[in-house]
């Protein structure tokens, strides 16, 4: 038997290969042996068709060397010619932390850039930056047991049914044994609302206005913890003012009972954990939404109590990893800071010859600065930004317009990799080695479960072959992933006096037989031997006077504003079985047969007042471009919204994949695109 961990989605779940069957792990604390259906098929990816094989140039197979001796080449070239900043890597949430950790040493350290940034840029980049600004690190107080101890579970912007479905299985527990109330915050009524008390159909973009509101009735109703406020806390009274200003139910277009509703349920309650995801953090104002949710929760002292916290769930498996090594473009590894007396600790930890000592670009600038020409140089490994990134056609002409393109993937069929002039082959789930860690802090090993299919490579290994040929052997000559994360966890703890969360310096001297061995285990693991569940309910926060911060929320408007002649407001997201851009899932019948083709999902009234038919073809269209889909007539739309799900691309329709319409306007904070609120209109084909 091998047990591993799933590769979709953020909960993280355990699963084994007995008998060639896979089935969910028993022993896995964030799912206890319970698998969803993109988890129960798993086995039937293994054996995926369209793999690379071999590497490319031109569309030529080459020989390794051969490939890794070019990359190397062009992006020493294109550094030494144009400096650091002209070359970039673009990375994903598929990683594991191992292959985060070689990606950054090698730009951060070694290259002196900071262009590195990842597709969770588009995922969970908005959290990242409210855990900063409050906390003074990226730390999640909470854990999954939390959900079993609350009293009332607000889900905001989350259809947690069908994005986290084992963490909903275990809400639905919970309601069942402790009659937990359940608050769902989403323009939508999705599957999630099943279980909802109350639902909320808030106007798209109104969730900073609805918890200003709720942190003003928090006030009103005397509910404010001020022990725990005056004690470890800044910046109140600001918050409120700011609050106060705001018009709440012009914001969010919601019933004042409904409101009240669920202000008194917050109040009225101590155990409160409030669960948030993509349609917090995808937003022009994603990180000012994720403060006023932590406001909220900082003001009643409800946090890293059991049952009690603001909690991100992540989309990605890894997305949590990723940022632990600095996978953000503003982010440096093991949670340090771009301030001097940090940059020196690594400078020295790495015997860094180049540090980068400022932050890169985020996704969105460096697809621009590929398309204007400062970046000459990119390699994009385990992601396809031609369809998952708004502007797509953008995307696509900069990346035509790009010198040198290096793409790793495991299939040769995405949109990106045939834009690539170097295609390496990269070893996928089932056959690599590593570990990610989920939404809870949890550090869970993936294992291999077979070979990799014809000469594929671990992307660690390609990074750290290239680090090899452009600066020598000695900060890139790992053996395997054990000694990567032996490396990761001793600089976790560097230095580190506790005013660092994130520390495993406890895991920095695994033997390659107990990191093979370890056990599912949730940060900090610090050389001591403590553990931690919960953070911050004695306060205890990673800022300089070791107070958070309560930020004013001022409330504003998503950026693409609907008009007489874009009526609509485009939501995007995802269907209950399909993964991403479907390169798995796309090739599993049953998965297929939730949902075969792309569709835009409108309100009856909407269909007709377009003069729509059910299940008939529609032109969607945006300022940027437009695609057609089947209606999909749905009464639990809000009136004026259009939903699409993400994950087809060109590779499935010749209409193009979603996110082609999506102008993806940045938070000025997190850098992370708003995928859901653009002005559209429809009309019949
Ligand atoms: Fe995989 Fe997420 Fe489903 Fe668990 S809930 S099996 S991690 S997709």
């Amino acid at each position: 038997m091998t047990r591993t961990t799933c590769p979709y989605c953020g909960v993280g779940c355990g699963v084994r290969l007995q008998e060639g069957k896979i089935d969910g792990d028993p022993d896995h604390p964030a799912n206890r042996g319970r698998l969803c259906s993109k988890g129960a098929a798993l086995g039937e990816t293994l054996n995926l068709d369209g793999r690379v094989g071999v590497p490319r140039i031109h569309g030529s197979d080459v020989l390794w060397h051969e490939a890794l001796d070019l990359v190397a080449q062009r992006f020493g070239e294109a550094i030494e010619t144009h400096g650091p900043d002209s070359v970039a890597l673009y990375v994903s949430g598929q990683f594991l932390t191992e292959d985060y950790y070689v990606a950054n040493k090698l730009m951060k350290g070694f290259v002196g850039t900071s262009n590195i940034d990842t597709n969770s840029r588009l995922c969970m980049a908005s959290s990242v930056a409210g855990h900063v600004r409050a906390f003074g690190e990226d730390v999640v107080p909470a854990c999954y047991d939390d959900i079993d101890e609350a009293d009332l579970v607000v889900l905001v912007g989350s259809n947690t049914a069908w994005c986290h479905p084992v963490l909903f299985q275990r809400l639905v527990a919970a309601k069942q044994a402790r009659s937990t109330k359940i608050v769902v915050i989403d323009p939508r009524r999705t599957a999630t609302c099943e279980i909802a008390d109350l639902h909320l159909a808030i106007a798209p973009g109104g969730d900073v206005a609805l918890f200003a509101s709720l942190l003003v009735a928090l006030d009103n109703a005397g509910a404010i913890d001020r022990a725990y406020v005056e004690a470890h806390t800044d910046g109140l009274e600001h918050a409120l003012n700011a609050a106060r200003a705001i018009d709440v139910v012009a914001a969010t277009q919601l019933q004042p009972a409904d409101i009240d509703a669920f202000h008194d349920l917050f109040v009225q309650t101590n155990r409160v954990l409030t669960l948030y995801s993509q349609g917090v953090n995808q937003s022009s104002a994603g990180t000012d939404k994720v403060s006023a949710i932590l406001n909220c929760h900082l003001a009643t002292g409800r946090i890293g109590k059991p049952g009690s916290g603001p909690f991100s769930l992540t989309g990605q498996p890894n997305a949590m990893g990723g940022r632990e090594v600095g996978g953000l473009a503003n982010q440096l590894a093991a949670h340090l800071h771009f301030e001097p007396s940090d940059l020196d600790r690594l400078r020295r930890f790495w015997s860094a010859p180049n540090l980068a000592t400022k932050p890169g670009l985020k996704a969105v600038d460096m697809f621009d600065a590929v398309l204007d020409g400062r970046i000459r140089a990119i390699w994009i490994l385990g992601t396809n930004p031609l369809a998952s990134m708004p502007r797509a056609d953008r995307v696509r002409a900069a990346l035509d317009a790009c010198p040198f393109v290096v793409v790793s993937d495991v299939t040769d069929r995405s949109d990106t990799a045939k834009l690539a002039h170097v295609l390496l082959p990269a070893a996928g789930w089932g056959e690599k080695d590593g570990t990610v860690t989920n939404s809870e802090r949890r550090i869970s090993r993936q294992r291999a479960l077979r070979a990799p299919d014809g000469d594929a490579r671990p992307d660690w290994w390609q990074l750290a072959q290239v680090g090899q040929r452009l600066f020598g052997s000695f900060a890139f000559g790992w053996k395997n992933p054990a000694a990567i994360f032996r490396e990761h966890a001793a600089l976790s703890s560097f230095e580190n006096d506790g005013r660092r969360a994130f520390d495993i310096g406890g895991l920095a001297s695994l033997s390659d037989e107990a990191y093979d061995a370890l056990e599912p285990v949730q940060w900090p693991v610090t050389r001591d031997g403590k553990t931690r569940q919960r953070f911050f309910a004695d306060g205890g926060f990673y800022t300089p006077d070791r107070k958070a911060r309560i930020v004013p929320t001022p409330w504003r408007a998503p950026v693409s504003v609907t008009s007489a002649d874009f009526p609509l407001t485009l939501n995007t997201g995802r269907l209950r079985d399909q993964w991403h851009t479907m390169t798995r899932t796309g090739r599993v019948a049953r998965l297929m047969n939730h949902t075969d083709e792309p569709f835009v999902a409108l309100h009856p009234d909407d269909v007709a007042r377009y003069g729509l038919t059910p299940d008939g073809l529609v032109r969607i269209e945006s300022a940027l471009g437009a695609t057609v889909l089947r209606v999909r007539e749905e009464a639990g739309q809000r009136p004026g919204d259009a939903f699409v799900p993400m994950h087809w691309t060109r590779w499935f329709t010749s209409g193009g994949a979603i996110d082609a319409l999506v102008p993806g306007a940045t938070d000025p904070v997190s850098g992370q695109p708003e995928l859901k609120a653009t002005a559209v209109r429809v009309a019949p084909v």
